[in-house]
Order: structure tokens, then sequence, then C-alpha cells
């Protein structure tokens, strides 16, 4: 049903899309052959445009206007510009893990869409479901009514069920922009190698990068854990390394998140920065540290202590080791 309605899209919806052009053109060509999907998997690493994609995609496929969409006019576009739209759902799984509150979204989803044409559900670090909660919306994505269209958004696809994701279109979103936010804090007055150091920690996103440079205690936290993780040699060394990131226990979610900028850029294939670097030279794969930095989320979420997160990290690393 909303297959035709892709083909009316206003070019101007993209506009917002920035650095992401082989994204703009998979879309345009769906919409041109009337090939897209119920379901759709984004994944990359924060700031790659992953949320505003499927916002403006949303805004697109709510619009009830017979021209271009979106018009702006009807009563749909005008619901959402004015924030009483309630036919799109952003949901985070991190907070949002329970079975219960799937099979909530199993029935919700069975009533037909209120003011738009669609109703769009938009769950955001996908990657944090529980397998049941996973397998209750299998459910839905195996019939879904066909006025539903999900966006699972994840910098980790292969967290995700394989059955989930055989039902999914997946685009890829690579990180852009990290030149211009080097740019960006250089014109701000930091130095050129502090520059790029805080560029590879932002994620492609300047707002990001300016927050970490105003931060005092940002770099200092990533020096403590960089320490740390190059006393690293061998498994033997986990208690050690363990003691060291013990004063950075209650910046345990700056760790991980320290982390999750490495994982993503061994995961591309590079170790520029002196952690990734590190940890490259130590053999830790960029796909296995990001699960491990999943897994430590996922306690942390659960409220675990943070001296234990970051230690089952550490011991999550060396399992490469054994296997
Ligand atoms: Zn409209």
């Amino acid at each position: 049903m909303y297959q035709a309605l892709y083909r009316s899209f206003r070019p101007e919806v993209f506009d917002e899309l920035l650095g992401q052009e082989h994204i703009e053109k998979i879309l345009k060509n769906q919409i041109a052959t009337g090939t897209t999907g119920h379901a759709y998997v984004f994944c990359g690493t924060r700031g790659t445009g992953k949320t505003t994609t499927a916002r403006l995609l949303a805004k697109a496929l709510n619009c009830t206007s017979d021209g271009e969409r979106p018009c702006g006019q009807c009563e749909a576009c005008r619901a959402r510009a004015a924030g009483t739209f309630i036919d799109v759902q952003e949901i985070d799984a991190a907070s949002f893990t329970g079975v219960d509150n799937i099979r909530q979204l199993r029935e919700e989803v069975n009533y037909p869409p209120v003011t738009g044409r669609n109703k769009v559900y938009i769950i955001d670090e996908a990657h944090m479901l529980t397998n049941a909660a996973f397998n209750a919306l299998l459910k839905t994505l195996e019939e879904p009514p066909s006025y539903a269209v999900f966006f699972l958004l994840t910098p980790l696809p292969e967290a995700l069920l394989p059955t989930i994701r055989s039902r999914c279109v997946t685009l890829r979103f690579p990180p852009q922009g990290e030149q211009e936010v080097k740019r960006e804090l250089e014109n701000s007055g930091a130095a050129a190698d502090k520059a790029e150091l805080i560029a590879s920690l932002s994620f492609g996103s300047v707002g990001h990068a300016l927050e970490i440079n105003r931060d005092a205690e940002y770099l200092k936290t990533y020096d403590a854990a960089l320490s740390a993780f190059r006393l690293l040699e061998s498994k033997n060394d986990i208690p050690r390394a363990a003691a060291a990131l013990l004063p950075l226990r209650d910046k345990c979610a700056q760790v991980l998140e320290i982390l999750e900028a490495a994982a993503g850029e061994l995961m591309r294939g590079e170790s520029r920065a002196p952690l990734a670097s590190a940890l490259n030279a130590r053999g830790i794969d960029g796909a296995r540290l990001m699960k491990a930095v999943v897994k430590a989320s996922r306690m942390r979420n659960a409220h675990v202590a943070g001296h234990y997160v970051l230690e089952t990290l550490l011991f999550d690393l060396f399992d490469i080791y054994d296997s």
C-alpha cells in the first residue's frame, strides 16, 4: 500500500541527510521501483544519520496528501509539526527489554493509524532487546499489518536475531564527518592532535565533540582507560588491568562510550587513535569488543556495580583468545 506513496516523496525529504549520498541513492531507487520494505535495519555508530533518516521517512510516510509528501499542510503533517502526532513511536530498546512491552506493542500495532497513513515504529539501540523480546517482535514482523513500518537502529546488526534480520532491509550508515568535526574543533582553538583524538571519539557529531572538549575530565578518563588496557598483554594481566580501571568505576558510562568509539574504529579497519591502536596491537577484534561493550551496557542498565561491569568486560575480551 505505502509503496506507491514513496514514489511521490518530495526530493527535499533527503536534504537533512548530509553526507550519506549512498543511502539517499538506495532509498530513492527503492522508492522509484516500489521495492521498499515493512521493516528496516539501519546500522551504524552514533551520529551517522540513522534516526534522522527514520524520522524523515516517517514524516513522508504519514502525510495524507495526494501530491508530494510530506506536504506540511495536511492534518498529519500539522500534528507532527505541533508534536501531537501519535502514529510514530520512538522506542529506546535499552529501557524496553521486557517481553511484556513487546506484547503491548504487538497489541497496539493492530489498531490502525489515527491521523497518518502509516504506523511507524522507530526502535533505537535495537541490539539491547532480549531474545524473548526479539521472538515476540518476530511474530509481528512475520505478519505485519499493511500500514506498519519498523525501523530497527543499531551499531551492531550481528546482535539481532538472524530471523529478524532476514525480514528486514538492511542499510549501512558509514561514519562521516570526522574530518569536518576536527576542523570545527581546530576553529574553536583546539590543537591539531587533541582535535584529532576528540574527533575519533565524537561519533561524527560536532555537538558531541564540543561537549568532550568542554569536559576537562573526559580525556583524563580516556588516558586512564588507555593505561589500563595497555597493561593487558595476556589474560594473566586482567587483575592488574581491573585494578587500574577501579578508580573509573563511577565513570563507567564514559569508559563504555570510549570503548564503543574504539570498537567502531577497529570495525572499520582503522586504529589511528591511541586506544584503538593499543587494542589492535593486542589482537582484540572490533566486533568482539562491541559485543562486550553491549553486554556491559546491559549490565550497567541493570544497575550492576561499575567495577564489576568493567571487570566482566575484560574477561569477555579474553574469551577471544580461548575460542
Ligand atoms: Zn501532509
